[in-house]
């Protein structure tokens, strides 16, 4: 299925404010908001449609992102792979829980929580990882297998942090809402002041025996083999991201996100300029004079042009779609090839006395009209 755009998500101009997009979320949330409409599969996926274009675009790198790449910066991109959509109701709620405030009744029932308000759940922390990429990698998107060691869940417990069979308790010092509330005489009167629950870190619950595998964090640093689908046409510092794929959260917690940064080998041959690709191509001076062909070397293989007689140096033939696929899908790039004219740097004795017989010849030098045609085509390059 086609994703649509985040700012058509929410209704909202490219050019939108944080605070009219955060508005237009609130306004998309209340109406598909599970409570209001129980059991409608569309409302719910409306609803996380509007919880996913907002994690991107209140997020002021996210959004920069999603502006220069679109899906494919977010790791959205066509070909799948990533878990762009993969939000579940839990995360939109430990993720924006905030937004609504006292506007809502205070809090979702509908789920999480069951009545009471939800605890605290850890997230992971993002993994940062690079990836260097060919030419011809970047040219036709790569899958690639890489070995990350992150935090994943520990096996023993189930990422839990519980002993088998010990499981939780309600934290006795908050009574499970993860927050404690301290009054304190100030200047001012007595003021109240809610804070994070110190014994169980918001979580509301304290695990009985802590699990000796992982002591109690629920995770465990290992080895894990990650699939990384790459598009084609990606460019050195670009970043890539997969939600979820990050490290794992302690105790069961929303897991980050990996971010992936492209670096690009150099070619040994082909210089890149955004989807162009530029050759330059040293031809021998009979065949600039007299015309032939020359091999130039493409991304996969080569192919032979035709090089026209009297050929100048400095002339570019341009092999339409033979650079590099754009990153957003939207066509490919050209093969430049610029021609330099290689002058041998010593001559024999009888190459001496051809060339001298050449100097001799005003067919070998340039008149006026011609240095003057010359002279235009080279400014124009400037233009
Ligand atoms: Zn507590
Ligand atoms: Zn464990």
């Amino acid at each position: 299925m086609e994703k649509r755009d985040y700012y058509e998500v929410l209704g909202v101009d490219k050019k939108a404010s944080a605070d009219e997009i955060k508005k237009a979320y609130k306004k998309m949330a209340i109406k598909y908001h599970p409570d209001r409409n129980p059991g409608d599969k569309e409302a719910e996926e409306k609803f996380k449609e509007a919880a996913e274009a907002y994690e991107v675009l209140s997020d002021e790198n996210k959004r920069a992102r999603y502006d220069q790449f679109g899906h494919a910066g977010m790791g959205g991109a066509a070909g799948g792979g990533y878990g762009g959509a993969g939000m579940s109701m839990d995360d939109i709620f430990s993720m924006f829980g905030d937004i609504f405030g006292g506007h809502f009744g205070g809090g979702f029932s509908g789920f999480g929580g069951g009545g009471r308000q939800q605890a605290r759940r850890f997230r992971g922390s993002d993994l940062r990882i690079k990836v260097k990429l060919s030419l011809k990698e970047i040219a036709e998107g790569v899958e690639k297998k890489l070995k990350l060691k992150k935090y994943v869940p520990c096996e023993h417990c189930n990422g839990t942090g519980a002993e088998a069979g010990s499981g939780t308790e309600t934290c006795p010092e908050c009574h499970g809402t993860g927050s404690v509330t301290r009054t304190q005489q100030s200047i001012f009167g007595m003021m109240q002041t809610q804070s994070v629950c110190p014994r169980c870190g918001g979580e509301g619950k304290i695990i009985k025996n802590k699990c000796p595998h992982c002591s109690g964090e629920g995770i465990v640093y290992a080895e894990e083999i990650v699939t990384v689908k790459i598009p084609a046409g990606v460019a050195e510092g670009m970043q890539l991201s997969m939600n979820g794929k990050g490290n794992a959260g302690k105790r069961n917690g929303v897991p980050g996100d990996l971010l992936i940064l492209i670096e690009e080998e150099p070619h040994a041959e082909l210089i890149r300029d955004e989807n162009d690709l530029i050759y330059n191509l040293l031809l021998d001076v009979p065949t600039a004079a007299l015309g032939g062909t020359a091999d130039i070397p493409t991304i996969d293989s080569k192919v032979r042009v035709k090089i026209e007689a009297g050929t100048q140096p400095g002339k570019v033939l341009r092999l339409r779609g033979k650079g590099l696929p754009s990153v957003n899908g939207y066509g490919t790039g050209d093969l430049l090839v610029n021609i330099s004219v290689y002058i041998p740097e010593t001559l024999s004795r009888d190459e001496k006395a051809a060339m001298e017989k050449f100097q001799k010849s005003d067919n070998f030098r340039p008149n006026e009209s011609l240095k003057d045609k010359i002279f235009r085509k080279f400014k124009s390059l400037f233009d």
